[in-house]
């Protein structure tokens, strides 16, 4: 079983998720927070909830 998570910014291809990340946050400075709230899915942060801004 491979499993090969692709860059959605280029075309390198890695066997796991940290390698990806650690890719993205290094090679295409993305914010690594960012990629935590994608993985997770927006159910997580749901816009109504009354938490202070
Ligand atoms: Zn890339």
């Amino acid at each position: 079983m491979t499993v090969v998570r692709q860059c959605p910014r280029c075309e390198l291809r890695f066997r796991d998720d940290a390698e990806l990340r650690a890719h993205l946050v290094d090679d295409h400075g993305v914010d690594p927070e960012s990629l935590e709230h994608r993985y997770r899915g927006d159910a997580d942060d749901p816009p109504s909830s009354g938490t202070a801004r």
